[in-house]
């Protein structure tokens, strides 16, 4: 069920809230409580499920007036980003107030296990497996790439329940809770220093039967929605769930602070009644080009323009998508669009960040020492956001869905090319050949 709230303007509405109950010396946990059932945390959640209904570009000006007043942002993470939308459209009203409420305030933080060793980009192919056993599944498989994992409360569990289907059929959508011993995680570190991601081994890992979310068996419905959500956030750059700047959840350990303490700090002059003044790529990378005196170079002046017009677009589009969502229109594959837009400026960005910076751009300080040491060596105080950049702009092309698929779907769904041949549609799973 959608319900639209229709509120004239819901700045002046979020704003006329905050002067009434924004308190720096509430807890996190106290302050998410109010913001979450008024509805503020995921404003585009329908009103039955803790939300009001607001469109996607609503949400994002009542995120900002949240940044201009000074307010703590609501939870960051995957639970309001993915499992609180999938479970507002597939759950019952009974889960969303279970799971849903416990998202918007911030109680339970989620991790998604979608990806496994053997089904990433042919996530339906996946072969983890939920049996019945009286009232709950018992699973085994095994998961990779669950970023946040390691903060997890619960997971958005897709599994295999039947492979006398064709794959797509035979997959459900399960609320699981990570917290149990049949769930083993392995944390792997990146080359950024960071260990964001893990594997997920499940043995024997327990689910209740009234943790399915949606139909047995149609969680591959459920699983797009939640696809459709990441792609929708990714392609606007981390999306309207990733920014409110504190972790939810009994792992994280950001329940009990005071909630003032949390707000990320602009630097004076930075943020305005409409919001924080948006700087961009460019922007930062020619300030770098003109402090090492690099913005005479034809090559690296070709570079800053292109990275200026690909921003540019990429607002373009939001604007011209924002202007036909409301005349009740969509144009297919903009979600694939703005994905493959975004992994293009990370790309530019990491190729233009390490030629300015040259040979520096080889030293990268993994600890907070070691970037102060570098900062006092090299004098250059942007190293580290460019060299941190580079060498995390491997990942949007790939999380969400990979470069290659999203041209795929634009090519299937929105020019109406030719699918490739394939059987995976009518064969039982159990008869296709697999992946592992
Ligand atoms: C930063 C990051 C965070 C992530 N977080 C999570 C998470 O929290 N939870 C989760 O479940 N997963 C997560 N993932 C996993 C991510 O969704 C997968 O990595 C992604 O779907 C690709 O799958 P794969 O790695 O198995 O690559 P593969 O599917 O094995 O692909 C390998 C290569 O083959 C290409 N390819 C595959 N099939 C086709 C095709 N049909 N046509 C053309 N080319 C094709 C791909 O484009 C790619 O270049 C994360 C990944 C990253 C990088």
């Amino acid at each position: 069920m959608t319900t639209t709230e229709t509120s004239a303007d819901p700045v002046a509405a979020v704003r006329a809230w905050l002067e009434e109950n924004w308190d720096p010396d509430l807890t996190v946990a106290e302050w998410w409580e109010r913001l979450g059932l008024a509805g503020w945390s995921a404003p585009t959640l329908p009103t039955n499920a803790y939300g009001r209904g607001l469109s996607r570009s609503d949400a994002v000006a009542v995120q900002r007036e949240l940044t201009a007043f000074g307010a703590l942002g609501p939870p960051a993470g995957l639970g309001l980003l993915l499992a609180a939308p999938t479970i507002a459209t597939h759950g019952t009203q009974e889960q969303i107030d279970t799971y849903v409420r416990d998202i918007v305030t911030g109680q339970r933080a989620w991790c998604q296990l979608f990806s496994e060793p053997g089904a990433g980009s042919d996530l339906a192919g996946l072969t983890t497996r939920a049996v019945q056993d009286g009232d709950e599944w018992i699973v085994n498989g095994q998961k990779v790439w669950t970023s946040l994992g390691q903060t997890a409360d619960l997971g958005m569990l897709i599994a295999r329940t039947n492979v006398d289907v064709p794959k797509h059929q035979g997959i459900t959508w399960f609320a699981i809770d990570m917290h149990q011993p049949g769930v083993e995680l392995r944390p792997l570190v990146e080359m950024t220093g960071h260990a964001m991601f893990n594997e997920v081994f499940l043995t024997d890992a327990r689910v209740p039967n009234d943790a399915v979310i949606g139909d047995l068996n149609s969680g591959w419905a459920a699983a797009n929605t939640t696809l459709q959500h990441e792609r929708a956030g990714l392609g606007a750059g981390g999306g309207s769930g990733g920014g409110g700047g504190a972790m939810p959840g009994t792992v994280a350990g950001q329940l009990e602070l005071r909630a003032g303490d949390l707000v990320p700090q602009r630097p004076a002059g930075t943020a305005t009644k409409a919001g924080p003044a948006r700087t961009s790529g460019a922007t930062m990378l020619t300030e770098l080009a003109r402090g090492l005196g690099k913005n005479t170079d034809p090559g690296v002046r070709q570079d800053l323009a292109r990275l200026h017009t690909l921003d540019a677009i990429g607002r373009f589009n939001s604007q011209r998508m924002k202007a036909t969502r409301a005349a009740g229109g969509d144009i297919p594959g903009m979600a694939n669009i703005s994905k493959l837009l975004m992994s293009d400026v990370v790309r530019l960005s990491r190729d233009l960040g390490l030629r300015l910076l040259g040979p520096s751009g080889m030293l990268h300080g993994y600890t907070k020492e070691q970037r102060a040491a570098l900062d006092a060596a090299t004098g250059n105080p942007m190293l580290a956001l460019v060299t941190g950049t580079a060498l995390y702009a491997q990942a949007p092309p790939i999380y969400g869905g990979t470069d290659q698929i999203q041209r795929n779907i634009i090519g299937e769904r929105a020019l109406g090319l030719p699918k490739e041949p394939n059987n995976d549609k009518t064969m039982p799973f159990s008869e296709l050949p697999k992946n592992q």
